[in-house]
């Protein structure tokens, strides 16, 4: 890079709040610096902007093709739930009755029964199968909803956070317990695939506490991703919702012996703050990095060049476009008359993981120049099998993004085994404890007071703990991973 362009970066990226410095602040500097989302007049909903919408959208077709894979089919349910309905199922009610919106008037008239904007869609849903199910060769339901769902809240934060928000809902109903246990972890493994594969964003599996399950719930399972600030981010849940919902709604059918049975039931979801979780697992002081499988622009071709670049190298930059973007690869073409060195900084900061480099010397010796926004390595490459050569260097960003989270985590995660050491950890650097815990409720409330630490899950495969609780003196009964959360 040649001095100036040097110069330009540094006055561009001082925009942005170093990360060490407030990482809170840092997320939001480039939530609106990348363009991703925006705030609206409506006081905690998010207007996602078009480059945040692509990323979403790169992460739906992901989910979208596995679910699809999996058996599930697409539907869409209404975005209004009567409130009798909602009532139906009593730990549900309780659970979201602080966070419901309702509609009390309609066509100029008060409604005889007010609606619910849905925060979820088990009521609704489950009042259409109770229609759909008669008999056993009905089942299992596989239907998945993309929806916006509202959720009024306090505090918000892009993407994370917010009132509304965008997600899928999958619900399903089948024949027996063991089943709808066996659809909640595959979707769960799913899940942990795909933010694995895709968002290059390491998670741990495993169960929810009773507590923090989903209310109305048998059992929740989550995904837990860490963040570049140590705190936990639940990138996804599971639930198994036993017979509850299937009995408040009223879901029966008649099973292989000619009993009358309720349904077994999953919900499962992602949302929008997936993006969230790329944008702290990954991003850095210059801003945005994103995972090459969720980018909408996986490479940006910048033409350098003196005065008449446009003349010059600007037909040959369309030509690789046109290669690229012919072989698959999410192309665009920086040709606006800034400086070159304003335009890498600005494709760094909304996170492109390759630029391309194109000048009047490089067309000379028949090559271009390619530099990564993971490591910033940059090198000369021959246009010759350019295409070849481009997948594979996305492939590695891929991997070694995921490497690079996967060795974050391992450096903040540590054991606890008296509640002392327990306390240290939680005050200096944050990241994920594992400790033994009794299973009490109280324990893990005294926790979360003492450290404002919390749950996150109980790994699936974890080994069971010996020894005593970290907290009392009670047996243990599961090895759980604490941290503070999002
Ligand atoms: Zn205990």
């Amino acid at each position: 890079m040649s001095k100036k362009t040097e110069k330009a970066t540094d006055t561009f990226v001082t925009e942005i709040t170093p990360r060490s410095q407030d990482f809170s602040r840092w997320y939001l500097d480039v939530v609106r610096r990348a363009e991703l989302a925006d705030y609206s007049p409506v006081k905690g909903c998010m207007v996602i902007r078009p480059y945040g919408y692509a990323i979403w959208e790169l992460i739906q077709q992901a989910f979208d093709a596995e679910f699809k894979r999996t058996g599930h089919v697409n539907a869409y349910f209404p975005l209004f739930i009567p409130e009798g309905l909602l009532m139906k199922e009593a730990e549900h009610v309780e659970g979201f009755a602080p966070q419901v919106a309702y509609v009390t008037h309609g066509g100029g008239e008060e409604l005889e029964e007010k609606l619910v904007v849905r925060p979820t869609s088990e009521a609704i849903i489950g009042t259409m199968y109770a229609k759909w199910v008669q008999s056993w060769r009905d089942l299992p339901i596989l239907i998945n909803q993309w929806a916006n769902v509202v959720r009024w809240e306090k505090v918000t934060r892009p993407f994370l956070r917010t009132t509304e928000f965008l997600w899928q809902e999958g619900h399903t109903a089948h024949e027996t317990h063991d089943e709808a246990e066996a659809e909640t972890r595959m979707i769960l493994d799913l899940y942990a695939t795909l933010a694995e594969q895709v968002l290059a964003m390491p998670v741990v599996k495993g169960q929810k506490s009773d507590s923090e399950k989903f209310a109305g719930a048998l059992r929740t399972y989550s995904i837990e991703a860490l963040m570049g600030d140590g705190r936990a981010l639940q990138a996804g849940t599971s639930h198994n919702l036993g017979q509850n919902f299937a009995k408040a709604f009223d879901i029966t059918f008649q099973a292989r012996d000619k009993s009358v049975q309720h349904v077994w039931g999953t919900s499962w979801g992602v949302s929008t703050r997936l993006v969230g979780g790329v944008i702290m697992t990954h991003g850095d002081d210059s801003g945005l990095v994103l995972p090459p499988r969720v980018a909408p622009y996986q490479v940006v071709v910048v033409p350098i060049g003196r005065e008449n670049w446009r003349e010059t190298v600007l037909p040959r930059a369309r030509e690789i476009q046109r290669e690229l973007t012919g072989a698959g690869i999410r192309v665009t073409l920086d040709e606006r008359d800034e400086r070159p060195g304003w335009k890498f900084a600005e494709w760094e900061l909304r996170g492109v993981p390759l630029r391309l480099e194109i000048g009047p010397k490089d067309i000379e010796k028949s090559q271009v120049l390619l530099a990564r926004r993971d490591t910033r390595e940059k090198a000369g490459v021959p246009m010759d099998g350019l295409a070849t050569h481009v997948r594979g260097l996305l492939d590695d960003i891929q991997r070694t993004l995921l490497e690079r989270a996967l060795q974050f985590r391992a450096e903040h995660t540590q054991g606890a085994a008296t509640y002392d050491q327990f306390k240290e950890a939680m005050e200096g650097r944050p990241g994920f404890v594992i400790a033994p815990w009794c299973g009490s409720a109280e324990c893990e409330a005294q926790i979360k007071t003492d450290t404002q630490a919390t749950i996150r899950n109980m790994p699936l495969d974890g080994s069971a703990p010996g020894g005593t609780c970290v907290r009392c003196d009670a047996a243990a009964k599961a090895e759980a991973w604490f941290a503070k959360a999002y």
